[in-house]
């Protein structure tokens, strides 16, 4: 599928659940939002045929996402029906890592390829305070997992807060010379809880990568563009340390996702509300062909570019809702 602005959309991201076992402070409010309706969230069978048909579009990479998509049982069940289905290259998975441990092996053998691990601190302390109330050990028992189970790279992102977790750049940097991890510096983007965001909180990737520069030279890595992250290595590391803007330098005319939210509505753009309702379609008796053309509508439909240095952006549906 092509949208207006010739951009080739071939990456849905599907968030699977909006419930959560942490509650991390610039994602969601302590007391948490209130949760979609059993009876409102999307069924597997419904999420494996929307792929079904988006693949037939030529949709070939699938990310399953959430609030935390690990909660949700019988994810194993979905990523074995999304792996059979023709035409799909790629399935990923965004996670905060607390349930991973018992997880990692049964994912890759139900056939998912690769994972992200959400870490935003190196402190347990820390750890705790920012996700109000996770246990980083058991994080790090995910990752081993994970690593044993053969997913690989195991990306890490990180999202570098001003005055709260940018004292662990470096370390973070660090990690990558002995583990052959990704390590990904996410900028501080204006949705989730109000209180929480502002401009100077934001650290351009542009200044967290003079920080990394001051422990070593980044070397570029030549030939490795997918998605929205720029990638460099530290001389002689083993992994890679990627930088992600979507503030400082929003990647807009690379676009190639659409969101599926966990009760059925497409969302062309991550940073613009206006969501098309797959889901009511199909309890309507949506045929295949009619779900096609709402797809190609949502892609259609899709904004030339999120417009933030222009406009203040204000979040209607919290970012555990979305699928990050
Ligand atoms: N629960 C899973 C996790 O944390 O990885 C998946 C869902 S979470 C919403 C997906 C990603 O969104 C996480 O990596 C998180 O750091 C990121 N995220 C949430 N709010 C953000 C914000 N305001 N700015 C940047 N990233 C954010
Ligand atoms: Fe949950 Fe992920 Fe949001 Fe943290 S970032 S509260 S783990 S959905």
């Amino acid at each position: 599928m092509k949208d207006r602005f010739n951009r080739k959309i071939d990456y849905l991201r599907v968030s699977i659940t909006d419930r959560c076992n942490l509650r991390c402070i610039y994602c969601m409010p302590a007391e948490g939002v209130r949760p979609i309706e059993h009876r409102d969230i999307l069924r597997y069978e419904e999420m494996v045929r929307i792929v079904r048909i988006a693949a037939g579009y030529g949709i070939t990479n699938v990310r399953l996402t959430g609030g935390e998509p690990l909660v949700r049982k019988g994810l194993p069940t979905l990523i074995k029906a999304v792996r059979e289905i023709d035409g799909i290259k790629s399935i990923s998975l965004t996670t905060n890592g607390v349930l991973l441990k018992g997880y990692a092996h049964i994912l890759s053998s139900s056939g998912l390829d690769r994972i992200n691990i959400s870490l935003d601190s190196l402190r347990p302390d820390r750890y705790r305070e920012i996700t109000r109330g996770g246990s980083i050990a058991e994080v790090w028992q995910g990752i081993e997992e994970a690593e044993k189970a053969g997913l690989n790279p195991i990306k890490i992102n990180v999202v570098p807060i001003k005055g709260f977790n940018d004292d662990e750049i470096i370390p973070f940097a660090q990690l990558t010379i002995e583990k052959p991890y990704h390590v990904r510096f996410i900028e501080f983007m204006p949705i989730g809880p109000k209180d929480i965001w502002e401009r100077g909180k934001c650290i351009p990737c542009a200044r967290i990568k003079s920080i990394v520069q001051g422990i070593g030279r980044l070397e570029p890595v030549k030939g490795k563009k997918a998605g929205p992250a720029v990638y460099y290595r530290l001389e002689g590391a083993r992994g890679l340390i990627g930088f992600i803007s979507p503030i400082s330098n929003h990647f807009c005319s690379e676009c190639n996702r659409i969101r599926l939210t966990a009760d059925g509505k497409l969302r062309p753009c991550l940073f613009s509300d206006e969501e098309i309702d797959l889901k009511t379609a199909m309890q309507n008796g949506a045929s295949d062909e009619d779900i096609g053309r709402i797809l190609e509508g949502a892609v259609f439909s899709k904004p030339k570019g999120h417009g933030l240095d222009k406009r203040r952006f204000e979040v209607v549906r919290p970012m555990s809702r979305i699928g990050g």
